[in-house]
């Protein structure tokens, strides 16, 4: 019996509520790869969750996709991947509908992400806090070895911040306001930086602001001065060319529409909050304005690819959004305990100690 014939994983069972349990791993299909799983972070999605802010994401959710691990097996079709690689995961669909032909999982028809249940009962399906985790070969990106497994499990956080780049099509020489210096504020500002543009990072709390400055980004320190009036200042006047909002406040929202540039702009939201917020304007001003309000969720495959290189050739730096206390999955519950919008990220590492 191979070793990964059972897995062991963690999942949210009620708000407030971490387990670990096991099931079997199943059937490895001819496109399936067996990753064993070195580490997964806790995202904002899993935390808020244990928070009880996202019930009706339902349970048992066996969320988790922030991981990266060795491949041990793959099925008989599998050409790309190969076992001994280092792999980090994206999220995938079908792989068969229209969507999915252009390596648009977001839109797949037939999703397979959050949503989805297992046969046996599982919301997520994803098993990212597992020792061993079954994923489709299209969703395993090869990732350098020299990573630490928790900065390999930022694939899937840079490749949707890259979605967010790209949505906003970034400039050169452009100044790009990211309000909020968390772990996505951070990962947002350093691929904005990667493409090409200025970046300012306005944050409140002393322990955020010295991290961006850590990773080279200038700040604003919001709890002393007006930002908008800071954005100005930095901008000759003008204005931000667009502003990332990675924190899920109205305040912050209303502060985008002031330090984005009176014309043109463009505004991103990136983060969700709960309870949802909302922004004060009127669509007359957004005529005027020619203001452009853009959403953006999730990342296609060829984000991920992006995401991969900026990792791998280490164009930025995660190292620095991982908190240095890292839990095993037999303490889970004490690792989600530990995550909340105060720290960056939070890892599990899934591998006993030899
Ligand atoms: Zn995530
Ligand atoms: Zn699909």
């Amino acid at each position: 019996m191979a070793e990964y014939e059972r897995m062991k994983f963690g999942c949210l069972t009620q708000a407030g509520k971490a387990e670990v349990r096991e099931r079997d791993l199943g059937e490895i299909g001819d496109l399936d790869v067996v990753v064993k799983q070195l580490a997964c972070n806790i995202c904002t999605t899993d935390y808020t969750q244990w928070q009880g802010k996202r019930e009706h994401q339902g349970y048992p959710m066996a969320g988790g996709h922030e991981g990266s691990g060795i491949v041990v097996a793959t099925g008989k079709e599998v050409k790309s991947i190969k076992v001994g690689d280092f792999v980090a995961h994206s999220t995938t669909g079908c792989g068969q509908c229209r969507a999915c032909a252009v390596g648009d999982f977001y839109n797949c028809e037939n999703t397979l992400g959050i949503g989805a249940t297992t046969e046996d009962g599982y919301r997520g399906g994803q098993f990212g806090f597992s020792n061993y985790a079954k994923i489709h070969a299209r969703a395993c990106f090869k990732m350098n070895p020299d990573l630490d497994p928790a900065e390999a499990g930022f694939l899937e956080p840079v490749a949707t911040a890259t979605h967010g780049a790209e949505t906003l099509q970034i400039h050169a020489g452009e100044t790009v306001v990211v309000i909020g210096g968390g772990t996505m504020g951070l990962v947002n500002a350093q691929v904005a930086k990667a493409f090409g543009a200025r970046v300012i990072v306005s944050e409140l709390q002393p322990y955020k602001l010295e991290k961006a400055q850590k990773l080279g980004l200038e700040v604003i320190d919001s709890s002393s001065c007006d930002p908008i009036e800071k954005v100005k200042e930095m901008t000759d006047g003008k204005g931000a060319d667009s502003v990332i909002v990675a924190v899920g406040l109205t305040v912050a929202n209303n502060q985008a529409l002031e330090m984005v540039k009176k014309k043109d702009g463009k505004i991103l939201f990136f983060a969700a909050g709960y309870p949802a917020p909302s922004i004060d304007i009127d669509t007359n001003s957004i005529h005027y304005r020619r203001l452009k309000l853009m959403g953006t969720m999730n990342a296609t495959q060829a984000d991920y690819a992006i995401a991969a290189k900026l990792l791998n050739y280490r164009l930025i730096n995660v190292k620095e959004l991982i908190e240095e206390k890292r839990y095993d999955l037999d303490h889970i519950q004490d690792a989600f305990a530990a995550a909340d919008g105060n720290k960056y990220r939070v890892c599990v590492m899934l591998q006993d100690e030899e």
